[in-house]
């Protein structure tokens, strides 16, 4: 069991809406940091050190890869826009992984003149990326297990997923590159999403290995590192349990010794490229009740929408929601939450048990630091909201300002606009 914390009381909270406004996500730093160190921590024994590449694309925010650069990340990222995130918190090449699918060709040549790692996602985008870029001494190659390992709700099964190369491919495609004359090599692979379950990780790890070995004893060569990918859960329902890295940690080391270490190819570098689980649970989204509407069923209009997080509209994802001030015997009764989208799907909660409320009480709504704002789109014309980080001196700073309806119309050009 989870407990649901506001890391702030209705006070503190009601006096940071008073600067500014509301909808707005509020990052904990202190819990990000925290969080950081345990993950890191969880690692300390590979002999070929440990690194999170932090999945850019759940949280863009330059000042969020700052601190995760602080704690010793690199940036995990697919398009050039997120490039040019982790180029401007001045992360050196290699702590830039480049993992992307479909890529365009100017991707490419950025990654490959900021020196990320480009990690590739198919056998064609060998040639393509040695005629657009050129090739670099370093590669990583993406693989998909196919029927080997089972996929979850999100990401969907291995064989349907439009990722990743095929075993055989792998093999051909570090030939093809050994003979153009790259001398260095990653494996990586990711076939879920906000995964639960800790074993899951430890096969991922056993499979990659186990491809590892397969690589070396058939074409000699050695990989630099592997790459476990992104993928794992947070408990967003207050009953389950955050994944225990340090389980997941042990496993992976059991399966290090059987396997990359039986088979002489220590010391092998072991990374990840996780969002979720770094910044989804220190995220909340603030937002005030702005209407009580009651038909065939009760709802809470809220001042967020859809535009500011999209998990439970898009795929019907539990988020918790807190009341900040309310006494815990407050009655309950059974409502939805929703925002003011034209669009039935804008709510955040459906037939959800809450303690009553009124127009213009604080609501908060849990777990959104990770594909939550990030999420955000314009439909409607509805503005994305504000970021503000709760800095470790429990002062806050505005990290992104909301957007402006002048910001919605800035690629118009239309008189009165
Ligand atoms: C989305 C993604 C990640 C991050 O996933 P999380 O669920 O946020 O950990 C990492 N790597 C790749 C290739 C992804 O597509």
């Amino acid at each position: 069991m989870t407990g649901k914390t506001v890391p702030l009381d209705r006070e503190q909270l009601e006096s940071i809406c008073g600067r500014y406004g509301t909808p707005f996500h509020l990052y904990d730093e202190k819990a990000i940091r925290e969080n950081a160190r345990r993950f890191y921590r969880a690692f300390d024994w590979v002999p070929g050190g440990f690194k999170n590449y932090f999945a850019v694309k759940a949280l863009p925010n330059p000042h969020i890869l700052e601190i995760l650069k602080e704690e010793g990340m690199g940036a995990d990222c697919s398009s050039m826009a997120e490039l040019l995130l982790a180029k401007a918190v001045g992360l050196p090449g290699e702590d830039i992984m480049f993992t992307s699918n479909d890529t365009p060709a100017e991707e490419f040549r950025a990654a490959r003149e900021m020196k990320a790692i480009i990690n590739l996602d198919d056998i064609s985008h060998i040639p393509f990326l040695e005629k657009e870029a050129g090739l670099p001494e370093l590669l990583c190659l993406r693989y998909n297990p196919g029927n080997l390992k089972s996929g979850n709700a999100i990401i969907g099964e291995p064989e349907d997923a439009k990722y990743g190369f095929t075993r055989s491919q792998v093999l051909e495609g570090y030939r093809t590159l050994r003979e153009k004359g790259l001398k260095r090599f990653g494996l990586h692979t990711m076939v879920a999403s906000n995964e639960l379950k800790a074993d899951y990780f430890v096969e991922t790890a056993r499979i990659l290995f186990e491809l590892a070995a397969e690589v070396f004893h058939t074409l000699g060569i050695r990989l630099e590192f592997i790459n476990l990918g992104g993928g794992i859960g947070i408990p967003y329902r207050p009953e389950q349990q955050a994944v225990d890295m340090e389980y997941v940690s042990r496993g992976i080391r059991r399966q290090y010794e059987e396997i990359i270490e039986k088979n002489g190819l220590d010391p092998v570098q072991i990374v990840f490229e996780s969002g979720r689980m770094v910044t989804g649970p220190y995220g909340y989204l603030v937002t005030r009740v702005r209407h009580i509407k009651k038909t065939y069923k009760t709802f809470v209009g809220v001042d967020a929408t859809m535009a500011n997080l999209m998990r439970p509209g898009m795929y019907g994802a539990y988020h918790h929601i807190s009341l900040p001030g309310k006494p815990a015997d407050t009655e309950k009764v059974v409502c939805d939450v929703a925002g003011s989208l034209c669009e039935n799907n804008d709510k955040f909660a459906v037939a959800r048990q809450l303690p009553e409320v009124k127009p213009g009480d604080l609501m908060v709504i849990h777990d959104t630091g990770a594909h939550g704002h990030a999420m955000g789109f314009n439909y409607n014309g509805k503005l994305r909201s504000a970021e503000v980080l709760l800095k470790e001196d429990g002062s806050t700073k505005l990290i992104r300002r909301a957007e402006t309806v002048k910001d919605l119309f800035a690629t118009l050009e239309y008189p009165g606009l």
